[in-house]
């Protein structure tokens, strides 16, 4: 009986090279003279990266950075008619393409600028339709929830990434140089990529705000309620058809334009109403309905994700009426007064819990000078003043107003209802807390944005009176014809 070849790995000498510095060149190929080893003193590919001189090594670097570039040129056309399934591919795939060799491969920066040039002056344009400044450009290259669009510059990112990779790699070198054989400490890695996760966090933070100052106060503004929690969950999912996450080439290009306040170019001169139609006048015009529109579909939203665990939940609920009860000032007193939503055990068992949404747009003329924080302020207090007594006094229930911008901001109450939400939903489903505030943040985040872009482009034209289904289809065609 033969026994099979003993378990381990068995270099092949022909496929092994050894590099070497010039000088050592002679010696190694004394000393491996019995073998078939190759030796270099030029370099080699190892593992996707590259090891041995520095000419060998531009060489590579250069090969490759013509590759990504033909990628991103690619992906720039088709981003001309896809630009959200473009950046998509952008944010969840194309940039890590890159991520390993910042990683492993020292200076090389300089090599880089060939590819950010293809990613500012291609991708970017084709993406959001619109042609950036340097402040810009820098904006969009920070991760989405700081303002930007992750939309990377890699000649930037590259040393940050090897300093950070030769960091963390350090146990494990300590230990190839030792010789010896057990892996290194686990949780000395872990502390080390935490402290590298800290280190980015900060620098990115740190450039932020420098670039924050540099930006026109129009932009700087956008930029801060676009940094609000819940403003950029869109921007963060697959756009997927199914769940309605996707978006036409203009919608998508809208919704990046309406996020930084810039020039939005095909847009009426002139609104229905009569005054000038602008991004600011198309959000809070009350003409067409549209901006009922937009209020309902959030309310309709949070409703339905009610009735995914409450009893009794009812959009549009009748109070009761007033008889003699003492209320505070500025109560809203009119009978047959309606609150957006009521549902049955919400924040307590068996209690009643009332909802009362409310959409403002953060830069209408009144509120232009208040940061986000006070506008929340201003309507959810006006919104407690007008019902809470009431539904604690007469409904014997709680009252929590949602207060939304139009650029997805969310007021404090309205983000404990979302947590509260999640936390139910959660339970009930048996998923975990952070998929379902992920998954609730995503779905109003849409509902917002689409409510938006309906305010921008949807028509305010009053429809004509003719109703169509009451036309007589049989007289109609004798009559012209047809
Ligand atoms: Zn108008």
């Amino acid at each position: 009986m033969v026994s099979g070849p003993p378990l381990g790995i068995f270099p092949n000498p022909q496929k092994c090279w050894l590099i070497v510095k010039p000088e050592k060149e002679r010696p190694a190929k004394e000393i491996f003279n019995e073998t078939t080893i190759n030796i270099t003193t030029e370099g080699r590919k190892h593992l996707g990266a590259a090891l041995g001189s520095r000419d060998f090594f531009e060489e590579y670097v250069d090969e490759k950075v013509e590759e990504w570039v033909a990628q991103v040129t690619i992906l720039a056309e088709f981003a001309t008619t896809q630009p959200q399934s473009s950046y998509a591919a952008f944010v969840f795939g194309l940039r890590h393409r890159w991520t390993y060799f910042l990683r492993t491969l020292p200076d090389i920066a300089p090599f880089l600028e060939p590819l950010e040039r293809a990613i500012a002056d291609l991708l970017v344009p084709a993406i959001t339709g619109h042609v950036t400044t340097q402040e810009e450009r820098d904006l969009l290259e920070l991760p989405v929830r700081l303002g930007g669009l992750g939309l990377v510059n890699p000649a930037r990112t590259a040393s940050q990434e090897y300093e950070a990779s030769v960091k963390i790699t350090g146990p494990l070198v300590r230990q190839i140089v030792k010789q010896a054989h057990e892996p290194p400490d686990e949780t000395e890695i872990k502390t080390l990529q935490a402290s590298a996760r800290k280190e980015k966090d900060e620098l990115l933070k740190m450039q932020c705000e420098q670039l924050r100052e540099s930006l026109p106060s129009k932009t700087e503004r956008a930029v801060e309620l676009a940094t609000e929690k819940g403003a950029s969950n869109w921007l963060t999912v697959i756009p997927i058809k199914e769940m309605n996450f996707n978006l036409n080439k203009r919608e998508f290009r809208d919704a990046i334009k309406l996020r930084y306040d810039w020039e939005i170019a095909d847009l009426p001169a002139m609104c229905t109403c009569g005054d000038l139609f602008t991004i600011n006048h198309a959000m809070v015009c009350r003409h067409g309905g549209l901006i009922i529109q937009r209020h309902n579909e959030i309310r309709d939203l949070e409703a339905e994700m009610l009735r995914m665990i409450c009893t009794d939940v009812e959009t549009e609920p009748v109070l009761q009426e007033i008889t003699g009860e003492e209320l505070n000032r500025g109560a809203n007193k009119a009978p047959d007064s309606r609150l957006d939503v009521h549902a049955r055990g919400f924040w307590d068992r068996q209690q009643s819990a009332f909802f009362d949404v409310r959409v403002c747009h953060p830069n209408a003329d009144s509120y232009r000078e208040l940061s986000p924080k006070q506008i929340f302020q201003l309507h959810e207090n006006e919104k407690k003043r007008q019902y809470s007594r009431q539904v604690l006094e007469v409904e014997h229930g709680t009252f929590t107003p949602l207060v939304f911008t139009s650029t997805g901001g969310m007021a404090d109450e309205c983000k404990r209802f979302h947590s509260r939400l999640a936390e139910l939903l959660a339970l009930k489903k048996g998923d975990d807390y952070a998929t379902t505030i992920s998954w609730i943040r995503a779905k109003v985040s849409f509902a917002i944005l689409r409510s938006a872009l309906l305010c921008l482009r949807g028509t305010r034209r009053k429809r004509r009176a003719a109703n169509i289904s009451d036309i007589d289809i049989t007289s109609e065609s004798a009559q012209a014809r047809i």
